[in-house]
């Protein structure tokens, strides 16, 4: 695979039309600029301001994109909100559709065979792979993302985080809790 898409590139560029600079600026972007951080700052903003989960209830794209996280793939962003009653899961079962913008690269996981037909047949073995283990009367909710739509889970916010700081809120959450295989929790050394 290394071998091809450097053969690509390399074609792309001698027919002018790639620029090998513009390629590592957009890998550098990803590796350092690009993350979970931006999709954990969603999160703590709509656990800390009504408006704003509002928002991302009505209008995810908008409310994402005022945060300056912007998708370079015109992709349209739906949050999905946990409680007490629905648990929302990512997948796409086609390829690996993912909502970079807000979590960066995908983890090798969600590209692979085994997730992608398991999350939707047995999303609750899955879930206890990850060891989230839900309450019986807590529904299960996958969601497939397609290139058109992807999904940012909202994880429910954990008990005993009342006047936490935004800083200190988006510890709790992690790549995961945003795909929704696991739970948002308040960080280990807390
Ligand atoms: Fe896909």
């Amino acid at each position: 695979m290394d071998a091809r898409v450097r053969a690509l590139e390399s074609l792309l560029v001698e027919k002018g039309y790639l620029d090998s600079a513009a390629v590592d600026e957009i890998i550098e972007t990803y590796e350092t600029r690009i993350g979970p951080r931006n999709g954990a700052h969603v999160v703590a903003k709509a656990w800390l301001e009504p408006d704003f989960a509002d928002w991302l209830k009505r209008d995810a794209t908008a409310a994402i994109h005022s945060l300056g996280y912007i998708s370079r793939q015109g992709e349209h962003m739906v949050a999905v909100f946990n409680d007490d009653e629905t648990h929302h899961m990512v997948v796409c079962t086609l390829c690996s559709c993912y909502p970079w913008s807000v979590l960066g690269l995908p983890p090798t996981w969600y590209k692979s065979p085994p997730y992608r037909s398991r999350a939707v047949i047995d999303p609750r073995g899955v879930l206890a792979e990850f060891g989230t283990d839900l309450l019986d009367n807590v529904g299960v909710e996958v969601h497939d993302s397609t290139a058109e739509t992807r999904y940012l889970v909202i994880p429910a916010r954990p008990d005993g985080t009342d006047g936490w700081s935004e800083e200190q809120l988006m510890a709790c959450v992690s790549r995961d809790s945003m795909i929704g295989t696991t739970l948002a929790a308040k960080p280990v050394a807390a």
